[in-house]
């Protein structure tokens, strides 16, 4: 057990196979990549096992017993859901592919009932693309006008000029909860506390926060939030767009067909109740299951304590990159969580990332979907380390010897 933690890393990590993956001549993989996508817990592989090698039938339909199986447990994850992110209730949780998705659906379902011609939707300079695309597709839908916060020189983003941002046009704030490009932690809670003070909608991007911290919806204040399975430790194609019930029972469908909807006939039809209504089709059923026994892994460890372990770990690779000659941090915000990006000098990035993965070190460069968070720190690009609850000093030690080495040969 680490000092500074009340987590056993040690467990975590015998509990994660593809952690003791071998790569590139035998070398033991140390996995940096954790902000793009976290390994998948043995139990969440389990679950998704016992569905597809059980009960892999279809839900909400039929009347045998695989189905009924099948229902039961893709209801219940979705129940395990509502208890990880203390939503008033399950219905409130609506499973989708993963945060773009939700974001789109949250777009097309909330924003083209509620935003028309010269209505501002206000986001940060350090948005995912996600969080960017979705209302500039709007836009050209409704003529609502995309205005944008910007972040001070270190990356971080401040809550005043944000609430400085907001105008009478002002329809909804969406903002990212943490940057996956720059690590940011952005003080949601104030943010959101000043649009709801102006009658304003809010929704968070908090696909990079609910792997690190206690996210809990009714305590932040916010309308909606969107978040991803895979970078949870569940399966990839699986997600989750959150709202209040209040405000999906006023949103139209994302996409017509089966289970969304409560007659049809030729002449029109009727939609059934959220979160159904934006379910369209059959879903994700094993992803969800997997999400599920991701959020109960998660539960199991304890989201305060892999917050504290995930702020000490962070806190070490600042320390760390910050003492290697030649490297720069690309963003140095105060309240920073789980992703480091930075260059070293002379070097491109692409280089640094693939020279670290011949050493057995996975990080991600580039722009991190995130290419105005690029501009705006002037790079085209970084090399991004991301940790989670898994990840130990003696990772960060080997990004460090692997990284001076690099440098020393190549740089
Ligand atoms: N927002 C943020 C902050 C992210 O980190 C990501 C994934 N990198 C996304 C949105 C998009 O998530 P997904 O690709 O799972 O839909």
């Amino acid at each position: 057990m680490n000092a500074s933690t009340a987590i056993d890393t040690a467990a975590i990590r015998a509990a994660l196979p593809s952690l003791s993956r071998r790569v590139h001549d035998d070398k033991s993989m140390i996995y940096l990549d954790a902000a793009a996508s976290m390994p998948r817990p043995a139990s969440v592989i389990d679950a998704v096992r016992a569905f597809d090698e059980q009960f892999p039938a279809n839900v909400h339909r039929a009347t045998h017993q695989l189905a009924s199986e099948a229902t039961q447990a893709f209801e219940s994850a979705r129940g395990d859901v509502a208890r990880f992110i203390n939503a008033a209730s399950p219905e409130e949780i609506i499973f989708t592919r993963g945060t773009t998705e939700a974001i789109n659906l949250f777009a097309n379902s909330w924003g083209a009932i509620n935003l028309s011609d010269g209505d501002e939707v206000l986001i940060t300079a350090i948005e995912h693309h996600a969080n960017i695309v979705p209302w500039q597709l709007l836009s050209q839908r409704t003529g609502c006008v995309l205005r944008v916060i910007d972040c001070r020189d270190d990356g971080s983003v401040d809550a005043k000029e944000a609430e400085a941002a907001i105008t009478d046009r002002t329809r909804l704030v969406s903002i990212t909860w943490i940057s996956n490009a720059l690590g940011t932690v952005v003080d949601v809670k104030a943010i959101v506390a000043a649009a709801k003070s102006r009658g304003i909608t809010t929704h968070l991007d908090a696909a990079q926060a609910v792997p690190h911290r206690r996210v809990d919806a009714l305590a932040i204040g916010a309308d909606a939030m969107s978040f991803s399975g895979h970078k949870m430790f569940g399966p990839t194609g699986i997600g989750v767009l959150w709202a209040r019930s209040e405000m999906l029972q006023g949103m139209s469908p994302y996409q017509g067909g089966g289970e969304m909807i409560k007659s049809v006939s030729f002449e029109g039809s009727t939609w059934n109740d959220p979160p159904w209504r934006f379910e369209a089709g059959t879903p994700n059923i094993g992803g969800a299951i997997g999400l599920g026994a991701a959020v109960q892994w998660l539960e199991e460890i304890g989201m305060d304590a892999i917050a504290s372990h995930d702020a000490a770990m962070t806190s070490e690779l600042v320390d760390r990159l910050s003492h290697i000659p030649r490297v720069v941090l690309v963003g140095t915000p105060a309240d920073r969580s789980g992703a480091v990006s930075f260059n070293v000098e002379d070097m491109h990035h692409a280089d640094v990332g693939m020279l670290l993965d011949r050493h057995g070190i996975a990080v991600r460069t580039g722009h991190h979907c995130a290419e105005p968070s690029m501009d705006r720190m002037s790079v085209t690009g970084t090399v991004r380390a991301s940790l989670g609850c898994f990840t130990n000093s003696s990772d960060l030690e080997a990004l460090d010897t692997a990284l001076r080495r690099v440098i020393e040969v190549f740089g």
